[in-house]
């Protein structure tokens, strides 16, 4: 006895009929809808990030402290400003 072609979302068994071949392979257009969401969101959204460009930019002008080293002052005391 063969197994009945299951719906791959929602694991039931699909329907039969003449309408029933229009979400093939889903059992229905809920099915189809979720299929086509899994596909949105994992594979098409990966390449629609690729905006590295301006993240970069910023990054490289972000800490300003580290780019000039104090001087130290005569004496060795930091210059306090009141
Ligand atoms: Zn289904």
């Amino acid at each position: 006895m063969p197994r009945a072609p299951q719906c791959p979302i929602c694991k039931r068994p699909l329907p039969e009929g003449a309408g029933a071949a229009v979400f093939h392979p889903f059992c229905s257009k809920r099915c189809a809808d979720a299929d086509l969401g899994r596909w949105l969101t994992g594979s098409y959204a990966i390449p629609a990030v690729e905006v590295d460009d301006e993240s970069e930019s910023e990054a490289g002008g972000g800490p300003d402290e580290a780019g000039e080293p104090w001087p130290p002052g005569r004496g060795g005391r930091p210059p306090v400003r009141h």
